[in-house]
C-alpha cells in the first residue's frame, strides 16, 4: 500500500487574504491604486461625517520610484483620530475595527486598511506611516507598522510622539505600492467627483503625478449621523444569541429580549414568548444548545416583531442629493426622492434616487447610472448589481424619454447590512425587497421628469406660437390701426397685454427675453 504523509496546518486571515487579494478588489496595478484610495477615503469619511464632523480629505499620490511602478498614497483627513493603543490593532490586524456595530457606514469588514497594507508589504515591502491625534489629544502619535501575517498581529516598527501645538484631530496614513497612475488616473477622478456627489458638505482635495483636484465643500448641511441600534430578531443566527447570552447570563429570557434587541417591548416579547411556547422567566444562561438553537429559529420566524428602525441609517437626504448632483453633472433638471425605511430579513434600509436631465450631460442610448451603496460610490461590476438591472428594465418611453438622452440616473441605497456581491465591495445583489424599492423610488423620478418634459413640450408650443405671432405683429398691428383708427402702438400694447394674459406671466417674460436675445443676434448679423 502506498502511504501518504498528509501534512495539516492552519491559516491565519490575514495569510489567508494576503494569498486571496482578488476577492478585495486588489486584482492588478491599477484597480490596487484604486482600490487604495478608495478604502483610506472611505476611511476617512467615516472617522468625520459619522460623528458630526464636517469632512476635509487630503490625498496625494506620486511617484517614489518611477522605473518599479511604485506610488505612495497619502491620504489625510480631520476626524476623530485613533487612540495611540489602538492604532497597531486597527492598522496591523485583519478583522479589527471599530465598525461592527448596528450602524450604517462605509466600512463593514475591518478589513479595508488591511488590505491595502498587506498589498503593500507583498508588492514593495514597504511599511504603512500612521499619524493620528484624537479629538482633544495634546499629542500627536506616529506608528510605522508592518503585519506579520502568519500570527494576524502588528509588528511596530517605531513609535513617535509629538506635541500637538495646534489641537489638530484626524489621522494621516500613507502607504506604498504597486500600482498604475496613468490607467487608474480617470478611475480616480470619477470615484471622487462620485464621492462628492452624494457628501456634497465634504471638502476634497486631490493631487497626482499630472492631475489636481479640488471640490469646495458646496453646503455645510451634514446628514445627521446615525445612531447606533441593535439587531433586529429577524436578523439573529445562533452565535449572535450566544454571543449575546455571554454578556449577561443572570438575565431572564423576557428581558433578553427587551433589552438586546431592536424594537422589543414588554408586550411584543409576551406575545413571541407564548407564540413560540417558551419561559420568559428562565434565565438565560440556563438555556441548553437545543433551546438556544430553537430559540433563533423562532426568533427568525415570528412575524409579529416591530419593523426595524432606521435610526441606525444615515441616507443624504434629498436636499444634499439634488446639490450634489447639481454641482457635479450641471444638469438642466433634477429631483430627487428619499423612500421611507423599509427591511429585508431584519436589516432596514432605504433607498434614495435622483434623476437628472439635459444641461451638461451628454446624450447617450442608455441612461447614464450612477450606483452608491452606504454613499460609496460603485464603478465595477455593473453587471452584476441590482441597482443597474431594475434602471434597465424600465420602459423609459413611458417617461416621455426617446434615447438617445441626456439622461441620468442615481440610485443610492443604505443599510445597515449591504448584500454585497464579494468583498470587493462594487455590486449590491439581488435583494427582492431592495429590488422592489429602488423600482418605486427610479419611478418615482421619472415622473418627475415627465411632467417637466411635459411642461417644457408646451412651453415649446407656445412658443413657436409665440414667435410665429411676432413675426406678423407689426403688420397685423398696422392692418388693425388702419380699420379702428388708433395709433399702432396702442394696439401693439394691447395685442402684447392679451398674449401675456394667455400664456401667464411667468413664461411671457421668459419667451419676451428669448426674442429680445433673437432680435439682437440677428441684428449683428446684418
Ligand atoms: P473597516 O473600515 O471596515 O472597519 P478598516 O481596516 O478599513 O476596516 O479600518 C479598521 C478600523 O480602523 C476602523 O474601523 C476604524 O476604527 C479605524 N480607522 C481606520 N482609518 C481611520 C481614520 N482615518 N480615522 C479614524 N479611524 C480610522
Ligand atoms: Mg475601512
Amino acid at each position: 500500500m502506498v502511504s501518504f504523509s498528509v501534512k495539516y496546518e492552519e491559516l491565519s486571515p490575514a495569510e489567508w487574504f494576503r494569498r486571496n487579494k482578488e476577492l478585495a478588489g486588489l486584482t492588478n496595478p491599477t484597480r490596487a491604486l484604486y482600490q487604495t484610495i478608495r478604502e483610506f477615503v472611505e476611511n476617512s469619511l467615516d472617522a468625520t461625517e459619522s460623528y458630526g464632523i464636517l469632512p476635509s480629505v487630503k490625498v496625494r499620490v506620486a511617484y517614489h520610484d518611477k522605473s518599479r511602478g511604485w506610488l505612495s498614497v497619502y491620504v489625510e483627513d480631520n476626524g476623530i483620530g485613533i487612540p495611540d493603543q489602538e492604532i497597531p490593532n486597527v492598522f496591523g490586524k485583519v478583522f479589527y475595527s471599530s465598525k461592527y456595530r448596528v450602524r450604517q457606514h462605509r466600512g463593514v469588514f475591518g478589513l479595508g486598511a488591511k488590505m491595502v497594507i498587506l498589498y503593500a508589504q507583498s508588492t514593495t515591502n514597504k511599511p504603512v506611516i500612521v499619524r493620528s491625534a484624537p479629538l482633544g489629544s495634546d499629542k500627536i502619535f506616529e506608528y510605522v507598522l508592518m503585519i506579520d501575517t502568519l500570527k494576524n498581529k502588528p509588528v511596530i516598527l517605531s513609535r513617535k510622539e509629538y506635541e500637538n501645538r495646534y489641537r489638530w484631530h484626524g489621522t494621516a496614513v500613507k502607504v506604498v505600492i504597486e500600482g498604475e497612475w496613468g490607467r487608474a488616473r480617470r478611475r480616480i477622478e470619477e470615484y471622487l467627483r462620485r464621492t462628492y456627489m452624494v457628501a456634497p458638505y465634504a471638502e476634497i482635495y486631490f493631487e497626482g503625478p499630472d492631475l489636481v483636484l479640488y471640490f469646495p465643500r458646496a453646503t455645510t448641511k451634514l446628514p445627521p449621523p446615525p445612531k447606533e441600534g441593535y439587531p433586529h430578531p429577524k436578523s439573529v443566527d445562533v452565535e449572535l444569541i450566544k454571543h449575546l447570552i455571554l454578556q449577561n447570563p443572570n438575565i431572564t429570557l423576557r428581558e433578553f429580549l427587551m433589552e438586546y434587541f431592536d424594537g422589543v417591548g414588554r408586550q411584543t416579547a409576551e406575545m413571541f414568548l407564548k407564540w413560540a411556547k417558551l419561559d420568559g422567566s428562565k434565565r438565560v444562561g440556563d438555556l441548553t444548545e437545543d433551546e438556544i438553537t430553537y430559540l433563533t429559529t423562532k426568533m427568525r420566524e415570528f412575524d409579529g416583531w416591530r419593523r426595524p428602525r432606521a435610526d441606525w441609517l444615515s441616507p443624504v437626504g434629498e436636499d444634499i442629493l439634488v446639490e450634489g448632483v447639481k454641482k457635479v453633472l450641471e444638469p438642466e433638471f433634477v429631483a430627487a426622492i428619499t423612500r421611507k425605511p423599509s427591511s429585508y430579513g431584519g436589516h432596514p434600509f432605504i433607498v434614495e434616487a435622483a434623476i437628472a436631465w439635459g444641461g451638461k450631460i451628454p446624450p447617450s442610448d442608455r441612461p447614464i447610472v450612477y450606483r452608491f451603496a452606504n454613499k460609496v460610490p460603485l464603478l465595477y461590476d455593473e453587471g452584476s448589481d441590482v441597482i443597474k438591472k431594475v434602471v434597465d428594465e424600465i420602459d423609459w418611453s413611458v417617461y416621455k424619454v426617446k434615447f438617445p438622452a441626456p439622461l441620468a440616473v442615481v440610485v443610492h441605497v443604505c443599510s445597515t447590512k449591504i448584500p454585497y456581491v464579494s468583498a470587493g465591495k462594487e455590486a449590491i445583489a439581488d435583494v427582492i425587497e431592495i429590488e422592489e424599492e429602488i423600482r418605486l423610488a427610479v419611478r418615482e423620478v421619472a415622473r418627475r421628469l415627465r411632467q417637466y418634459l411635459t411642461k417644457k413640450e408646451k412651453e415649446e408650443e407656445v412658443y413657436i406660437r409665440y414667435a410665429t405671432f411676432n413675426m406678423y405683429a407689426t403688420e397685423v398691428a398696422s392692418a388693425l390701426a388702419f380699420i379702428t383708427g388708433k395709433s399702432v402702438d396702442e394696439i401693439k400694447k394691447k395685442l402684447s397685454e392679451l398674449i401675456i394674459k394667455k400664456v401667464g406671466p411667468e413664461l411671457a417674460s421668459r419667451l419676451e427675453k428669448e426674442t429680445a436675445k433673437i432680435a439682437i443676434k440677428e441684428t449683428t448679423r446684418r
